[in-house]
């Protein structure tokens, strides 16, 4: 079995956002790191379609301990391709060989990983939340189920590398190395495939500032704000604790808020510092997909609402009168 006391090549795919890092790029190179880290290698790979927006992701993933950051350019990588981006993170791997590939558990690394290990014959294990070392030196990773109600761990067979997706916002990310470790950045020579689907454009959704899946703060309504402009208390409260507003699937079927905030089993899976739920039952689909934060706050009327069970600090009231309270005594201990 291959194991962390044996020397492990780590290969990172590094996701980027509109050409800047992701920080699970970042969360994932730790982990990789981590695995490395008894004289292994440690490589990223960067893909995209031309290499000056993201000549600063490449610095920074040398700077936090990518021994070697490979930049693929190339036109087919310019938009979100899986196949393309796929074949890129294949390429990379037959110039490492690497023992371990780690990705983001974001709809990227999720579309990628599958493609990744079935054309390199990898095992792999999704949604990784922690690695741990047994005393016989094996790397053990720990994944949620059951919407969070369990954890399996598992690890690798013999034989073949492995692949892993780590939860965002769930590890800590790869420190800075001395300036004398600092990594090189190299370009790779890359040939895209044919395609058999090509995207030829794709179209944001203009919203707010603090993307819901990376979010250190969560301020997240459900069906009890009882219209669109019942958000507005919380998009004051998320905006002064510097967070992102979610929903549950009640609001956004309601009409309430678009479906890109939905948070839960069909929605978003958030593991934000701390996450505020208000006038959420707390539904087993909802908690899919936020039971993993670290502090849970509930605002319900209901003090049997579900919802109660998950949360670290539960509030029984009327959120209209709780959430502008908090955001008062918020501003007032931030000012
Ligand atoms: P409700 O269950 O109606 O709860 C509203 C809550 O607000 C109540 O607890 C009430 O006491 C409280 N309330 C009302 N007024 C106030 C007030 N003024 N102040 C304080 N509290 C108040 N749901 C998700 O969220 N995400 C998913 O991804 C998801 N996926 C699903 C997938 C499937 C296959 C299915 C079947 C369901 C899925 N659902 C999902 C739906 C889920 O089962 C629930 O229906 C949904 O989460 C309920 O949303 P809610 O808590 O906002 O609404």
């Amino acid at each position: 079995m291959l194991n962390s006391t044996q020397n492990h090549t780590a290969l990172v795919f590094a996701e980027c956002s509109d050409g800047k890092l992701r920080r699970v790029a970042l969360e994932a190179l730790g982990i990789a790191r981590r695995l490395a880290q008894d004289g292994g290698a440690v490589h990223a790979v960067l893909a995209g379609g031309e290499s000056a927006a993201r000549s600063a992701a490449a610095a920074e993933l040398a700077a936090r301990g990518a021994g070697v950051v490979h930049v693929i350019d190339d036109p087919a990588l310019a938009l979100f391709a899986p196949e393309a981006y796929a074949a890129a993170i294949g390429a990379a791997a037959a110039a490492v060989g690497p023992s371990v590939i780690v990705l983001g558990h974001t709809a990227v690394g999720r579309e990628l990983a599958p493609r990744v290990a079935a054309a390199l014959r990898a095992g792999h294990i999704a949604d990784v939340t922690a690695v741990e070392t047994t005393d016989g030196g094996d790397a053990v990773f720990t994944r949620p189920l059951y919407a969070g109600k369990a954890f399996e761990r598992r690890r690798f067979l013999p034989g073949s590398p492995w692949v892993i997706t780590v939860r965002p916002n769930n590890l800590p990310i790869a420190d800075l190395v001395p300036e004398d470790r600092k990594g090189i950045i190299a370009a790779l020579p890359f040939t895209a495939p044919p395609l058999r689907a090509t995207i030829r454009s794709i179209a944001r959704k203009v919203g707010g500032g603090v993307d819901l899946s990376e979010a250190d703060v969560i301020v997240a309504g459900g069906r009890g704000v009882r219209s669109a402009a019942g958000f507005a208390p919380l998009e004051a409260l998320a905006s002064t604790l510097g967070g992102a507003v979610g929903a549950s699937r009640g609001a956004c079927d309601a009409g309430y808020c678009d479906y890109s905030l939905q948070i839960g089993q069909t929605g978003k899976t958030v593991t934000p510092k701390l996450y505020i739920a208000c006038g959420i039952s707390g539904a087993i689909q909802h908690l899919a997909g936020m039971s993993q934060s670290r502090v849970i706050v509930a605002i319900n009327k209901d003090p049997e609402a579900p919802i109660f069970s998950v949360a670290d600090y539960g509030i029984v009231g009327d959120l209209f009168e709780i959430v502008p309270l908090l955001t008062k005594r918020f501003q007032h201990f931030l000012a």
